[in-house]
C-alpha cells in the first residue's frame, strides 16, 4: 500500500502532530470554549465526537447534525481543522456535507467489517483524511483488514489510531496497550502515520503525559487527546480529559528525541546484539536438544511427557533468578512458558516419531 502521507495541507510534520478536543460535542458553548482555548495553545486539528457509540442504551448519545454545525462554527472563527466520529453510511454522507475535514473510525466500528466496509463505500471517489482506530479486540489482522478496505476504496490519505485494546483483567489501564501490535503494524506498513490516543488507553488523567512519552519514545506520528474547558463535568469520559491548559503544558514538556542522529552512534550496539541473539538461539537449540534425550528417556520408561511439580519448580527457581538479575519475573515467565511449550512439542516429535 502506498499512503500519502501529507494528511491536510499546512500542518508541519514535526512530531508530534497533535489532535485535541472534547470526547463529546456537549453544548456550543462548551464547543466553542474549549476550541478557542485550544486554538490559543497551537493546537490545529480539533476533535469532537457528534455521535458516540455507547455500550448500554440511555447515555448520552451524542447531538448528531446540529453539532456539526458547531464544528463549522470552530473552522470559521479559530482556522483549526475538524474531524469527527463516522460508524455509519449516514454519519458519513452527514460529515462530508458539513465539511468536516478529517473523519475518524471509533474502536468499536474498527471490529465490524460490514460497517467499515459501508464506510468505505460511502468515501469513493472523496479526498479526505480517515483515521482509523485500533478494534476493541486485539486483532491485529483485523485492523489491517479495516486499513485495506478504506485503501481499495481509493482514500490514500490514512492514519492509524492506536487507543489500547478491552480486557477482562485488572489492569492499570482502561484499555491495555499491547504496544507490540502497533509497532508490528508500523513494521509492516512504515510510512502509515500512527497516532496514540493516551486518553482512552489510560483513561485516566494522571497517564496522559508518561504514555504520550512513551508513544514520542516509540516514534509514533502524533497524539489524540482529549480536552475539555471544564471536564470535571463533561458529559462522557470525564476522568480522561484534560485543560488546553494542562495540554499546553504536555505540548511543552514533551521531549522529542532525534532519532536519525543517533542511529549511527547505534550501530556498535545493535552489532552486540545481533551477536548475543545469534548465541541466545543456539543455547535454546542446545536446550531443545537435551530436552528430546529427556523425551526419548520418558519414551523408554514409559513415563508422560508432562511433569507439572518439575515445571512449577523450574518457573519459580528461575523467576526468582530473573529477578536477582535485574528482570521482572512477569517477563522470565513468559520466556520460560514459551521455551517450556516448545520442549514439550519437541518431546511429542519424539513420541510420534517412534511409533512410524
Ligand atoms: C472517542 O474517541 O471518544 C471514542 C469513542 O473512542 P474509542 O472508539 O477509541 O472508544
Ligand atoms: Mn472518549
Amino acid at each position: 500500500m502506498n499512503f500519502q502521507s501529507i494528511l491536510l495541507p499546512g500542518i508541519d510534520d514535526k512530531r508530534p502532530l497533535m489532535i485535541s478536543g472534547p470526547c463529546s460535542a456537549e453544548t456550543e458553548e462548551q464547543v466553542m470554549e474549549t476550541a478557542h482555548q485550544l486554538a490559543k495553545q497551537g493546537v490545529k486539528i480539533f476533535r469532537a465526537g457528534v455521535w458516540k457509540p455507547r455500550t448500554k442504551p440511555g447515555g448520552f448519545e451524542g447531538t448528531g447534525v446540529p453539532a456539526l454545525q458547531w464544528l463549522q462554527r470552530v473552522k470559521k472563527e479559530t482556522g483549526m481543522y475538524v474531524a469527527t466520529e463516522v460508524a455509519t453510511e449516514r454519519h458519513t454522507y452527514e460529515a462530508l456535507k458539513h465539511g468536516i475535514d478529517m473523519l475518524w473510525i471509533g474502536a468499536r466500528t474498527a471490529a465490524n467489517p460490514f460497517a467499515v466496509q459501508e464506510i468505505a463505500d460511502a468515501l469513493v471517489g472523496v479526498d479526505i483524511p480517515v483515521l482509523i482506530k485500533n478494534p476493541v479486540n486485539p486483532d491485529l489482522e483485523l485492523w489491517v483488514g479495516a486499513i485495506e478496505r478504506l485503501y481499495n476504496a481509493g482514500i490514500k490519505k490514512l492514519g492509524v489510531i492506536h487507543r489500547g485494546f478491552s480486557t477482562s483483567d485488572k489492569t492499570v489501564y482502561r484499555n491495555i496497550p499491547h504496544w507490540h501490535i502497533p509497532i508490528e503494524l508500523k513494521r509492516r506498513y512504515p510510512d502509515l502515520p500512527i497516532i496514540c490516543d493516551p486518553s482512552h488507553i489510560g483513561g485516566k488523567r494522571e497517564m496522559i503525559t508518561t504514555l504520550s512519552q512513551r508513544a514520542m519514545d516509540l516514534n509514533f506520528y502524533g497524539l489524540i487527546i482529549e480536552s475539555h474547558c471544564n471536564p470535571d463535568v463533561a458529559w462522557s469520559d470525564k476522568d480522561q480529559q484534560i485543560t488546553p491548559d494542562t495540554l499546553g503544558e504536555l505540548i511543552e514538556n514533551i521531549v522529542i528525541r532525534d532519532t536519525t542522529q543517533t542511529t549511527e552512534d547505534l550501530s556498535d550496539l545493535r552489532e552486540q546484539i545481533d551477536e548475543l541473539d545469534n548465541e541466545l538461539l543456539q543455547l535454546l537449540s542446545k536446550r531443545m536438544r537435551v530436552s528430546r534425550e529427556i523425551g526419548q528417556y520418558k519414551l523408554e520408561h514409559g513415563m508422560p511427557i508432562l511433569q507439572t511439580g518439575r515445571y512449577s519448580h523450574i518457573l519459580k527457581d528461575r523467576a526468582e533468578q530473573a529477578e536477582a538479575m535485574d528482570m521482572s519475573d512477569e517477563f522470565a515467565l513468559k520466556v520460560l512458558e514459551a521455551i517450556h511449550t516448545e520442549s514439550v512439542r519437541q518431546q511429542f516429535e519424539v513420541m510420534e516419531n517412534s511409533k512410524k
